[in-house]
């Protein structure tokens, strides 16, 4: 009967193995549309999974020769019990963990569509709005746990892009602080001002000088200025930009190349850009946030809604999501072939669907773990210890009732990130700040936390 299992495992895998080099082949057929170097990555990155795919092969193939051998010198009834529960689970780990990367690859083939198709609709916005109406559109960053390469989810996955603002000609943004005091800083608001162009003007360049030139010359020759059509007051409002950018999307979608194949419904959302693309066979759902760039650094002030009951319109919200995102891919390119710090994580955010915990909550425990064990502890055969440190770190957090900030004060965040000054010097803030406030929510926690852990040695011994 094992035996028999076995080779249903072989089955399985071989399956699997089938529909991952269908989508290594799938690479080349999306990235007709790409160009080479999105191609080169995404080839890179189809080899790799398909590398560690093969070495679980391998495994499962040594578990099934000692397995016989061990049948054929001792036919004991007990050993071969004691050998089916030991295969049982490390079947299921094995097909759950190839699972995990073919999903990871399907995510990355589609993040690299998402992200060109947005790239090319912020160089084609740019011929439309360039009359200083609108901010300037930078290139996009790729965000959230899609783009990082894992999920809670295996369908319904949001692609999320974080769009940068920068202001036009003739504008400047001064961010302020919606509280001065407030700690740590994340609330702000962008105060927009005009600035003469008379200068760019007489070299023959630009838009009119929105200061010196008089209305009726300003309305014959361009739009309105950014200050009078997006602004409440003279900040610049969150709801007027984003239903901006959701009509430029529309206008645009018909001379964008994607647009052959793809058909696009635009979807209802106050704070970000919201649509889908769909084909007969596949539809993406991709939602954009808008964000001003705070100083060089990685970090933004987007139009996302804070965590009160409201944001009003002209607040923009402190992100860390492209700071973040640049450390995971930060810690792929230091991590030795074969590390499965990506599995760990996306293993641990399915356990939570339904709890009380966010998958941020996960994301920031695996991000403080990665950043103080050695990116070599994280290889695949030390799986299940660091599946193991992930949930004895949580439990210490709910224990204590803390769980800093990845970026608050964190003096050990790697140097290629870079941070504001005020978030640098900022006191640790802690996630867990509830918990702390309320002590039944924190037995709540522990409840739930002890219901995971349960979940867990259940999805590893069962697969489900
Ligand atoms: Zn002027």
């Amino acid at each position: 009967m094992l035996v028999e299992m076995m080779f249903g495992a072989m089955a399985v895998t071989k399956l699997l193995l089938w529909v991952l080099q269908q989508l290594i082949l799938n690479v080349r057929v999306v990235g007709d549309e790409l160009d080479e170097d999105t191609r080169d990555r995404m080839q890179h990155r189809a080899e790799q999974l398909s590398r560690e795919m093969a070495w679980l092969l391998q495994e499962l193939e040594q578990q099934k020769s000692q397995e016989l051998r061990s049948k054929e010198q001792n036919p004991v009834a007990w050993r071969a019990l004691l050998f089916a529960a030991l295969q049982h689970w490390q079947f299921w780990a094995i097909a759950g963990i190839l699972l995990l990367l073919i999903l990871g690859l399907c995510w990355c083939l589609r993040c690299e569509f998402v992200t060109d198709l947005v790239n090319t609709f912020i160089l084609v916005a740019e011929q439309v709005s360039s009359d200083g109406s609108f901010p300037v559109l930078r290139p996009c960053f790729g965000i959230g746990c899609a783009h990082e390469g894992w999920s809670p989810y295996e369908e319904d996955i949001i692609y999320s892009l974080l769009v940068p603002l920068a202001p036009p000609s003739g504008h400047a943004f001064l961010p302020e602080l919606c509280n001065p005091g407030e700690t740590p800083e994340r609330n702000f608001r962008i105060r927009v001002q005009l600035e003469c162009t008379c200068a760019t003007e007489q070299l023959g360049g630009g838009t009119l000088c929105f200061l010196h030139h008089d209305e009726e010359a300003l309305r014959r020759n361009q739009g309105p200025s950014l200050l009078h059509s997006l602004c409440t007051g003279c900040y610049l409002d969150v709801g007027k930009t984003v239903r901006r950018f959701h009509q430029l999307v529309k206008a645009c979608w018909v001379v964008l190349p994607h647009s052959h194949r793809w058909r696009l419904t635009m979807l209802a959302c106050s704070r970000s850009c919201k649509f889908k693309v769909a084909t007969a066979e596949e539809e993406i759902t991709i939602e954009i946030t808008l964000g001003v760039q705070q100083g060089d650094s990685d970090i933004f002030m987007s139009s996302q809604a804070s965590e009160a009951i409201f944001t009003p319109s002209t607040t923009w919200t402190l992100s860390c999501a492209v700071a973040e995102a640049k450390f995971f891919e930060l810690t792929a390119r230091q991590a030795p072939d074969g590390s499965f710090h990506l599995r760990c994580l996306q293993l641990c955010a399915r356990i939570l669907v339904g709890t009380g915990f966010s998958s941020y909550t996960l994301k920031t425990v695996v991000m403080h773990l990665l950043n103080t064990t050695p990116l070599s502890g994280w290889h695949r055969t030390r799986f299940l210890l660091r599946l193991d440190d992930i949930m004895r770190y949580l439990c210490r957090c709910v224990e204590e009732k803390r769980l800093d900030h990845f970026f608050f004060g964190n003096e050990k965040i790697p140097q290629e990130i870079a941070l504001p000054p005020a978030l640098q010097r900022a006191q640790p803030f802690n996630l867990f700040q509830h918990l702390a406030q309320d002590p039944d929510a924190q037995a709540e926690a522990m409840r739930e936390f002890m219901d995971m852990q349960d979940c867990l040695t259940r999805m590893l011994t069962y697969g489900h």
